[in-house]
């Protein structure tokens, strides 16, 4: 019996079991894919106070040699099916553990535009967070694609920096504000191009290009970086029948309590505003200390 079960080894994750670990408790991250989460595919990080720049696969490596060292054991063994009792059942792929208290670490993905080349180049040209990545792009050429508010904010962003940005919507309309609309229509710098949808990725170790089709044309379009927009997908699908979700598929928190006592929620996958690395390791931090407040009861 673990003390804390953490099922998702992103930063919100490995922060959580730093905390609980030097607070002389028993426990388990469990991880599915890679140690670090969306932090490990971020080719630098500028924006994590106290290192001036970092690749997101040596923070990801120095959290993990930390959480280790101090003796968290971490399985990689996926998640599948989370029971609660009186305690904390989570069944695995090859195992199943139990805990007296649970935190809820899974974060979320990028949506992407589903065509080849496209994972490749992310991190080479293709980005996701403007605030993380969009100020390698001073004075270049890019283009956003989508047209709801998340992508309007950022080609409006990008447009304060960038010689030129693109905003490629599928649709015949922006999606965004009104008060957004009225924005991005004023910017200079930023071509509109609705009812287009990218056919194609051009680069072999960085982007150049992409193609886009118009009602059955296609033009090629010369770009130095490329912004996905079309929203995220929140790993929320273990706890749906336990925890109440929203409309977006994230997990409804108080700050990081649910109203299970001893099962807690950090990082991406809760609903909040921002989702960045700090945040997620300050949720991680709110976590840890909910989950020892409960144990030490
Ligand atoms: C390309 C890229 C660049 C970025 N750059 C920056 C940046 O420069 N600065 C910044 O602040 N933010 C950046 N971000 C955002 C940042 O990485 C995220 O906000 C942060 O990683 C969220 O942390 P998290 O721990 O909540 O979730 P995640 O990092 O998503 O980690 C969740 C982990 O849980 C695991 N998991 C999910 N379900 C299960 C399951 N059922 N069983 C076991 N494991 C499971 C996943 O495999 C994953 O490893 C970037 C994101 C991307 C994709």
């Amino acid at each position: 019996m673990y003390d804390v079960i953490i099922i998702g080894a992103g930063p919100a994750g490995l922060t959580a079991s730093i905390y609980l670990k030097r607070a002389n408790k028993k426990v388990l991250i469990l991880e599915k894919e890679s140690i670090g989460g969306q932090m490990a595919s971020s080719p630098l990080i500028e924006n994590y106070p106290g290192v001036n720049a970092i690749s997101g696969s040596e923070l990801a490596n120095n959290m993990f040699e930390q959480a280790s060292n101090l003796g968290v054991e971490i399985e990689l063994d996926e998640a599948k099916e989370v029971q609660i009792t009186d305690h904390v059942k989570v069944i695995g792929d090859s195992n199943t553990y139990s805990a007296k208290s649970l935190i809820i670490a899974t974060g979320s993905k990028y949506k992407l535009l589903g065509l080849p080349n496209e994972e490749n180049l992310i991190g080479k040209g293709i980005h996701f967070c403007v605030a993380c990545d969009g100020s390698f792009y001073k004075d270049k050429v890019v283009a956003v694609i989508g047209g709801g508010n998340s992508a309007v904010v950022n080609a409006l962003s990008l447009s304060e920096y960038v010689k030129k940005v693109y905003l490629i919507q599928n649709a015949s309309t922006l999606t965004c504000e009104e008060m957004l609309l009225d924005k991005i229509t004023k910017k200079d710098n930023v071509e509109i191009i609705l009812e287009s949808t990218v056919k194609e990725i051009i680069g072999d170790d960085e982007l150049e290009s992409i193609v886009i089709n118009n009602k059955g044309s296609n033009k090629t379009l010369k770009i130095d970086g490329m912004f996905i927009s079309i929203g995220l997908i929140p790993q929320s699908d273990i706890v749906k029948d336990i925890l109440p979700i929203n409309n977006y598929g994230y997990i409804e928190t108080n700050a990081c309590e649910t109203n299970i006592p001893f099962v807690f929620v950090a990082g991406d996958c809760r609903d909040k505003r921002v989702r960045q690395i700090t945040v997620a390791v300050s949720d991680g931090t709110l976590a840890a200390m909910g989950a020892l407040n409960y144990l030490n009861k």
